[in-house]
């Protein structure tokens, strides 16, 4: 510690007293004394604290008012004010950078735990121009990657198109036909359309009625915005994965990779199920068996699970079936709201 040798000219003011009395302290090495008439009538004072950075309390009830501002390091020197603030500050170095963890922590779990809200709130404002905008432009991205022109004849396409034709009524969502390469037999919702049937799950199915079922619950989750509600889940953990690896853009481009795919697989459950029930709406109300998603489901997983090691988890193959795993609770509540009609 640094050491002052200091006099400073004021009041003193005795315990309890308002009467005051000119005299002077000294301030040696942080060691106070109070002098009347250059007399030392008290030493080694310890102070209470300074108020309005002036006047001087001492821990003896005895106030000194000095008549100039004494400098303000003295003071803070006097009080071990500096040295309390440099430890403070120190400690809050440590307690600061625990908090501004907690809040980035607080902020990231809230935020991914926000972004399903505030992806429902965006689909629930944005106009069906923007969706279909947005839709077409994915689908031509997933496209060029993944879609290939189809193979089927023309008949053949003509006559899904004309079997399913009562579902599109009063929508203007397009039905494509394309031959896929890792999506295999499979069928997809972009937002606002089009839908996409690729030739396997046609060749597959190998029935147009059963093709209309697939078609129906497709209709249904562009209905109920599932695919633009997943475009906006991808872009909000997007937005999250640049807040955590900043903007790298191998991890960007390795999470658009991964989004991509997991779009095309990964409708919720809960989703699923809306898709299947309003699927069952759609085709009732277009005059058209009900029961067609059903058969659809029953069928791909006749084909495509049963009697295979996939029977007890029909999800692992890349097709329409591993995004739609069939389950009995599936059957069951189609079944269900098929009767209920
Ligand atoms: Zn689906």
């Amino acid at each position: 510690m640094l050491g002052y040798e200091n006099k400073f000219e004021g009041f003193l003011f005795e315990r309890l007293s308002s009467e005051s009395q000119e005299a002077s302290i000294s301030i040696d090495d942080g060691k106070i004394s109070i002098y009347i008439d250059d007399r030392v009538i008290a030493s080694e004072l310890e102070i209470a604290n300074i108020q309005d950075a002036k006047n001087i309390n001492f821990v003896d009830g005895r106030l000194f008012v000095p008549t100039d501002v004494i400098n303000s390091e003295i003071l803070e020197r006097l009080t071990n004010k500096r040295e309390n603030f440099v430890r403070n500050l120190e400690i809050f170095t440590v307690k600061k950078s625990l908090i501004l963890s907690l809040i980035l922590v607080f902020f990231i779990v809230g935020f991914r735990a926000s972004i399903p809200h505030l992806a429902s709130f965006a689909v629930r404002i944005t106009p069906q121009s923007v969706e279909q905008e947005i839709g077409r432009n994915i689908f031509k991205i997933f496209e060029d990657i993944e879609l290939l022109p189809t193979d089927l004849p023309r008949w053949k396409i003509d006559a899904i198109k004309q079997r399913t034709k009562p579902l599109f009524a009063n929508t203007n969502i397009e039905i494509k036909f394309k031959k896929s390469g890792i999506i295999g037999a499979n069928a997809l919702a972009f937002p606002g359309g089009p839908i996409v049937i690729t030739d396997d799950l046609v060749r597959l199915l190998d029935n147009e009625d059963l093709i209309v079922g697939v078609v129906a619950h497709e209709i249904a989750h562009i209905k109920l915005h599932h695919s633009l509600n997943l475009v906006y889940n991808t872009m909000g953990a997007g937005v999250l994965a640049t807040i955590v690896f900043g903007s790298n853009e191998s991890i960007l481009e390795e999470i658009s990779a991964v989004s991509i795919n997991a779009w095309a697989m990964s409708l919720s459950r809960k989703s699923e199920m809306e898709a299947d029930l309003t699927a069952v709406e759609i085709l009732n109300e277009s005059g058209m068996n009900p029961r067609l998603v059903l058969d659809a489901l029953r069928t791909l997983f006749d084909k495509t699970c049963l009697g295979t090691e996939l029977e007890n988890n029909c999800g692992d193959s890349g097709d329409w079936m591993s995004s739609h795993p069939a389950s009995i609770e599936r059957f069951e509540y189609l079944e269900n709201a098929i009767l209920k009609i």
